[in-house]
């Protein structure tokens, strides 16, 4: 098997359950296995690459790995959702809600991106995707052309098409919001994402994994929700569930079942030991939830990770609180993009003052918790030892950060001055099992200019058909606002212009 040397810098190795850095370090590869990493190797290798002024560290391992044209920017500024087309009117749903996206946009926007995640030095990606644009959940053909791209880019992912029984609805009248539940189109969901898990598990030499992917305890009825850890215990993968994650679905779960959402959770039995939950914002005591349940205590004994989205969250105005309280209780954190950019170091760089915001400590985070979060917590959140980390026999999967570029300021640790001065675009090199997915910022098979704009008239198409779903109809220009009004024509230049013609 063919042997590539690499030598930086920096190198973080992993030794005794634990992230080390080698200064002038180097990392043998052998076919898609780590073989050695430290200060020198003696071997033979078939080829070597010097990447100088840089970081050589494990690949990020995001958790809830943005997989869309990202719809965050519709709501960045447009409140409140119910009149902005994010909640569906009664009378959209009465009609049969539709997709917004062909089969072929479904399937060019997960290429999309993909390309996006390698880009920022993402090397296991669980995607997760609106489903406001949806005629209800993801689809079996949809993720078989998802598998189809990852093995092309050569991203090593955990797919399963989200399912869900229920959706916010808002009276057309009143203004009112309700849920409105169809248990059959979920159990169909389930049943489209068992056959899915059973085809593609381990396909692409293992670069395939499969996960189910309920989309929202608030969207899920209880029979689903048993129904999916039952299935999750007996194919033995991972689950994920948005959990957690507002104040409104905690009043719904907490009205609707008269049970705290992790309440529910334990009481059908949903957990098994490949659990993730985004985002573990509002539980018992947090977050101004007076209710008051064990939540914390479930949430420790259940064996489920967090995946904790920093970014997303704080665009929307709530952190976790906190990450070092759950870290010290001995919950599993990785971390997940969850928004445009998928940029793992802004993530990492927001967890970090997020936590010290949380606790009102400068010392409640430091750099290599959330470098470690970001690395080794994803991986062992998915039972996966083999990744986030370069050690002996560990997989392939690794990001070269450039140091050298100016923006990137001074230097007395790499980590510390990434999450500092960095941001993903600093990632210039991706290896994923072995190969490289990703040279000096070129992804292979991938034409940043033309899928830029492919990307932008697609979004555009799915903005014109909002009015239709959202309270009252009106025009886009209503739902999406300019930051500033348009600024005054200038009467001269159009008269001259005029009198030019
Ligand atoms: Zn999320």
């Amino acid at each position: 098997m063919k042997r590539i040397l690499m030598t930086a810098d920096w190198v973080v190795g992993h030794q005794d359950g634990a992230h080390c850095m080698y200064r002038n370090g180097v990392v043998v590869v052998e076919g898609d296995k780590v073989l050695h990493v430290g200060y020198q190797f003696d071997g033979d290798v078939a080829e070597t690459v010097e990447f100088g002024a840089a970081l050589i560290g494990p690949g990020f391992v995001d958790l809830d790995a943005l997989g869309d044209l990202d719809t965050t920017v519709l709501g960045y500024d447009n409140q409140p959702p119910e009149r902005k087309g994010r909640v569906w009117p009664q009378s959209y749903i009465d009609a049969g809600p539709r997709e917004m996206y062909s089969p072929d946009e479904l399937a060019f926007q997960k290429r999309y991106a993909f390309s996006r995640l390698i880009r920022n030095g993402i090397t296991t990606a669980l995607p997760i995707a609106s489903l406001f644009y949806r005629a209800w959940g993801e689809t079996y053909e949809e993720f078989a052309q998802a598998a189809q791209a990852a093995e092309e880019l050569g991203l090593r992912v955990y797919l399963g098409p989200a399912y869900r029984t229920g959706n916010l609805v808002v009276d057309d009248v009143s203004g009112d919001i309700s849920f409105h539940y169809d248990e059959e189109k979920g159990l169909a969901g389930l049943a489209q994402a068992e056959r899915f898990a059973e085809q593609f598990e381990g396909r692409a030499k293992g670069l395939i994994r499969t996960m189910l992917a309920p989309d929202r305890i608030e969207t899920c009825t209880p029979e689903l929700l048993l129904r999916t850890g039952e299935l999750g215990r007996a194919l033995d993968i991972p689950v994920r569930l948005h959990c957690c994650q507002s104040r409104m679905e905690y009043d719904k779960v907490l009205a609707q079942h008269g049970k705290s959402p992790l309440e529910l959770l334990r009481d059908v039995h949903f957990f098994n030991d490949k659990t993730v939950l985004p985002h573990g914002l509002f539980l018992s005591g947090l977050n101004g939830i007076a209710y008051d349940a064990p939540d914390t205590s479930i949430l420790v004994n259940s064996g489920a990770a967090l995946a904790h989205c920093p970014l997303v969250m704080a665009r929307g105005g709530r952190i976790m609180k906190s990450f070092r309280k759950f870290r010290d209780l001995g919950v599993g954190i990785g971390l997940g993009t969850d928004t445009h950019p998928p940029d793992m170091i802004a993530n990492m760089a927001l967890g970090v003052m997020t936590a010290r915001i949380a606790e009102e400590n400068p010392g409640a985070a430091t750099a290599a918790d959330l470098y470690s979060a970001a690395t080794v917590g994803g991986a062992d959140a998915l039972g996966r030892s083999d990744l986030g980390r370069l050690q002996p026999g560990s997989a392939a999967d690794l990001n070269v950060i450039r140091l050298d570029d100016p923006a990137m300021g001074q230097l007395i640790d790499p980590i510390q001055t990434i999450l500092l001065n960095g941001c993903g675009r600093d990632v210039s090199d991706v290896m994923i099992a072995g190969v490289f997915v990703m040279r000096n910022r070129e992804i292979n098979g991938v034409d940043n200019a033309s899928a830029q704009k492919k990307a932008q008239a697609q979004f555009e198409g799915m903005m014109a058909k909002y009015p239709e779903r959202t309270l009252g109809h009106p025009d886009t220009s209503e739902i999406f606002s300019s930051s500033f009004p348009a600024g005054p024509v200038r009467q001269n230049l159009v008269e001259e212009g005029r009198r030019r013609t």
